[in-house]
């Protein structure tokens, strides 16, 4: 009976809301404190006037050049309070309009000045509804309308649309601009850049399954990475009896596996329902206990086996760890790990949060080293070429960075190098690269 007492409560909420657009974000932290207080501040849309000019924004992603423009925006706003990024997204726009730029302009020098990740939404104090993507178009963002209602929308994921009953009409271009009227979308290319750059782990690990990107669902290319890793590691797969996935981004590869190997994929893990974390982007001892309630084995399917793994990427190792020191408790013989998205050698700069070289096990060991930390046979990576073919893209369509150390932004290529630098000396790192005074550019 709770949850429908709540969705009443949710809807007679929505019912009172004066107006007829909307825009909002749910996002995890990626910038600015980790603690209660400071994400209930970041809360978005962000909602800021001056002069009589008001704007709401909500955005995707993540800034890295964030502490040279807290400075400008201060001393713009006397009363301006930074809780994280998007506070800078939100001023910078807003400073653009009250200087006399329209929107097209305003956008423009957004996309100029900052340097990162952006998908945005907003709305200003005239009613306009807007949407725009940073010029890598390192996030996604679609648009889609109901043609019943008439109702336009912008999302990260075709799913959203799909569950609402709206049509998808396109994905947003790398610096490209919409607007929205009762006409329909207004689409305006307001920087044409050549290098785009989405970001390759959202159809490894972020993006769900359902949605599509290109016309190609998530599962199908998840699908592939499975079939690609068992050509390119025949001999693990001749030594093995059955396949496990790790729940449930392990799962669609499990099945491509399955396709390609003909082995049996054992469902020998199973995740708790009621446990809705995401395990990495949890702090160390809340990951560690939740990873441990989240994922239980089934001891008779897995014990005096040999057991290909399959899970979608490797962060620090301690999620995969935790799972093979279960399955190892239940008997399993071999445990070899299909990891579908290449080694993480790098931070990400653009709103996934691993943050520091220190975090990744991948920075700092070789997977022969990887297998040894947690406790597998064997780790296998499927290749970059394989990972990009099934993507359907080309390399330089793709953000890989995380992998490959070549960032599509000036300015976290050059933490990014600064910082390994000095991490390669031995240096401890203190927080987010990008959030680090000692190696801003
Ligand atoms: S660095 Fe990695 S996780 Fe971050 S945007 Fe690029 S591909 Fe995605």
């Amino acid at each position: 009976m709770v949850p429908r007492l709540k969705t009443e409560a949710i809807h007679e909420w929505f019912g009172r809301l004066p107006g007829s657009i909307g825009i909002g974000n749910v996002r995890y932290t990626t910038s600015g404190k980790c603690d209660d207080v400071s994400i209930i501040q970041g809360t978005q849309p962000v909602v800021a006037s001056i002069d009589g000019i008001k704007l709401a924004l909500s955005f995707n992603g993540n800034i890295v050049n964030t502490l040279p423009l807290k400075k400008e925006i201060t001393e713009n706003f006397s009363d301006f309070l930074y809780s994280c990024d998007s506070d800078i997204v939100c001023h910078k726009m807003l400073l653009a309009l009250k200087q006399g730029q329209d929107l097209t302009s305003a956008a423009r020098t957004v996309m100029e000045s900052l340097d990162g990740a952006f998908s945005v939404t907003g709305i200003t104090g005239n009613g306009d509804f807007f949407a725009f993507k940073d010029p890598h178009g390192i996030k996604p963002l679609c648009a889609g309308h109901d043609p019943d209602t008439k109702t336009f929308a912008f999302s990260s994921e075709t799913v959203s649309l799909d569950m609402n009953g709206f049509v998808r009409d396109f994905e947003l271009k790398p610096g490209e601009l919409v607007t929205v009227s009762q006409e329909g979308f207004k689409r305006i290319q307001v920087i044409k850049n050549y290098r785009e750059a989405f970001c390759a782990f959202e159809y490894a690990y972020f993006a769900r399954p359902d949605s599509r990107f290109d016309g190609k669902y998530v599962y199908e290319m998840r699908e592939d990475f499975g079939r690609n890793i068992v050509k390119e590691f025949p001999e693990l797969v001749k030594d093995s009896d059955i396949i496990m996935s790790v729940p449930e981004t392990g799962d669609d590869s499990a099945m491509g596996v399955h396709e390609e190997s003909g082995l049996r994929w054992e469902r020998a893990s199973r995740r708790h329902r009621y446990v809705t974390e995401r395990a990495f982007i949890l702090l160390n001892m809340e990951r560690y206990s939740t990873i441990d309630k989240k994922i239980n084995i089934l001891g008779p399917k897995v014990a005096g086996k040999r057991v290909i793994v399959t899970e979608d990427s490797v962060v620090r190792g301690d999620t995969t760890k935790v799972i093979i020191e279960k399955m190892r408790r239940a008997g399993a013989k071999k445990v070899y790990l299909f990891v579908t998205f290449p080694r993480i050698i790098g931070p990400c700069f653009y709103g996934i949060d691993m943050s520091s070289y220190g975090q990744l096990v991948g920075a700092k060991h070789n997977p022969e080293e990887i297998a040894k930390i947690i406790g597998a046979d064997a780790v296998c990576y499927q290749s970059l070429e394989g990972l990009i073919h099934a993507t359907g893209q080309t390399e330089d369509q793709l953000c890989l960075a995380c992998v490959t150390g070549k960032y599509p932004t000036p300015c976290a290529q050059k933490m990014a190098d600064a910082m390994k630098k000095r991490f390669l000396e031995g240096y401890e790192e203190k927080g987010r690269i990008y959030e680090s005074e000692e190696v801003q550019p």
